[in-house]
């Protein structure tokens, strides 16, 4: 029988696979541009863009690509995608050996708002950005490290030795029960540069003592799966937010030259807030806007330029939405129960969780339409809080009229979530027409 997954979801899921973090996310992304052609710009240089152009730029967590238009952006607008390359995991820290019981275990952090429990008695690896001594004249260099083997575990506590379990639910206190095992406490790692900087500096191939520094995560080993009983479902880490991150690059791929100037802006740091160098409430995004506006204003018109842009600019903010749950389906507000596989959602909070008004959801719907995809909506219920998203910031920040969206997924900040196959391709075939103008 032949497979009746889409061709974008499959690409989801190997783009998924080759991003356990945030830098990889970036490196896959970056990969990608360079192949179809986009040049790389250094944030230190001068920018030589032009009309028509494809161009990006890098830093850490975050990427910013764009494709300028064949008219100025002072005088057709930008089409801006915006997601988010972070998800809630497991942070290794700075001085990480530990030994307790006579075993080997890793001192960790929790990263944004993790489902703790489902982090129990999974294979575990490790990955993320390393600072190594540099040799010659650099003080130090950054490299990206990716151990994907089962070298990490936090094993549960048999039920036998919890009996309150069934009556209390399980409480897990990070500090005391998130630590994972790294194996048995040997004589090996007990003097010298610790267990840790040893695997680094041997995924590297460095000596261990020129492992200076990191920012390393943990993450599940196995890849992603098709399922469900007629292959409708994807089973897969990360979903929240590189699905939408996959989505706005396959966008930026297909939509091909128009008069806007289209730009797509994929940050860190949204899971704990978004205020960093990297993050969408940094400087990254409004400096590329300002300069790609300048460069193509007349002269003495530079200031003015990035203000023309924006009034004519709209903003598609993408992030994973609520599915309702078949087991919990009173957490959803009547009349908005998104089904995976019923089409993108459209998310609306009046209190400006999400920055959706009824223009931007005008619009989306109006090229949902064009492009003959459903739409779902969704809003909280009234007494429950809402979560947030990228959008209510950069649109507060830019200024720049926005609308949120997401696909629909279940067990979001799981370690693995859940989607549906059908979703993935809708979201890019109305992002590329967004992108059109
Ligand atoms: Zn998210």
């Amino acid at each position: 029988m032949a497979s009746t997954v889409p061709q974008e979801t499959r690409d989801l899921l190997a783009y998924i696979d080759a991003s356990p973090t945030p830098y990889h996310c970036v490196a896959e992304t970056a990969r990608q541009l360079d192949a179809a052609g986009f040049m790389r710009l250094a944030e230190g240089e001068a920018w030589p863009v032009e009309l028509g152009g494809a161009y990006y730029v890098a830093r850490g967590g975050n990427v910013i690509a764009f494709r300028v238009g064949t008219k100025a952006p002072a005088e057709a607008g930008f089409r801006l995608l915006g997601a988010h390359t972070d998800s809630p995991n497991l942070r290794v820290k700075p001085e990480p050996d530990v030994r307790k019981a006579g075993y080997a275990g890793l001192a960790v952090e929790t990263y944004g708002g993790i489902l703790d429990y489902t982090w129990l008695d999974r294979d575990l690896g490790l990955a993320g950005r390393v600072a190594v001594a540099g040799e010659g004249g650099d003080r130090f260099e950054t490299r990206l490290v990716d151990v994907r083997r089962p070298i990490l575990r936090i094993p549960s506590l048999a039920i036998h030795l919890n009996r309150g379990y069934k009556d209390d639910g399980l409480k897990l206190n990070a500090q005391q029960h998130l630590p994972p095992m790294l194996g048995l406490a040997g004589a090996k790692d007990k003097d010298g540069p610790g267990a840790l900087r040893r695997l680094v500096g041997e995924a590297l191939g460095v000596d261990a003592g020129r492992v200076l520094s990191w920012d390393l995560a943990l993450c599940d080993t196995v890849p992603c799966a098709v399922g469900g009983i007629d292959e409708e479902l994807v089973f897969a880490p990360r979903l929240d937010n590189q699905a939408s991150c996959h989505a706005s690059l396959a966008a930026l791929l297909a939509a091909g030259e128009a008069a806007v100037t289209q730009v797509i802006g994929l940050y860190d740091h949204e899971e704990v807030g978004s205020g960093s160098t990297e993050g969408a409430d940094g400087p990254l995004m409004e400096w590329t806007l300002r300069r790609l506006a300048a460069a193509f204003a007349p002269e003495r018109a530079e200031t003015e330029s990035l203000a023309r842009a924006v009034s004519r600019s709209f903003q598609v903010s993408a992030d994973m939405a609520h599915a309702v749950h078949p087991n919990y389906e009173d957490r959803h507000e009547s009349g908005h129960k998104p089904m995976l596989n019923g089409g993108p959602v459209i998310k609306i909070n009046v209190n400006q969780r999400y920055a959706t008004s009824s223009e931007g959801a005008a619009l989306f719907e109006a090229l949902a339409r064009e492009v003959e995809v459903p739409l779902q909506k969704f809003v909280n219920r009234t007494d429950l809080a809402c979560g947030t998203t990228i959008g209510p910031i950069t649109a507060a920040k830019l200024g720049i009229r926005t609308v949120d969206v997401g696909n629909p997924m279940l067990s979001m900040h799981s370690i693995r979530e859940q989607a549906g196959t059908l979703d993935h391709p809708r979201m890019i075939a109305v992002m590329t027409r967004f992108l059109q103008g």
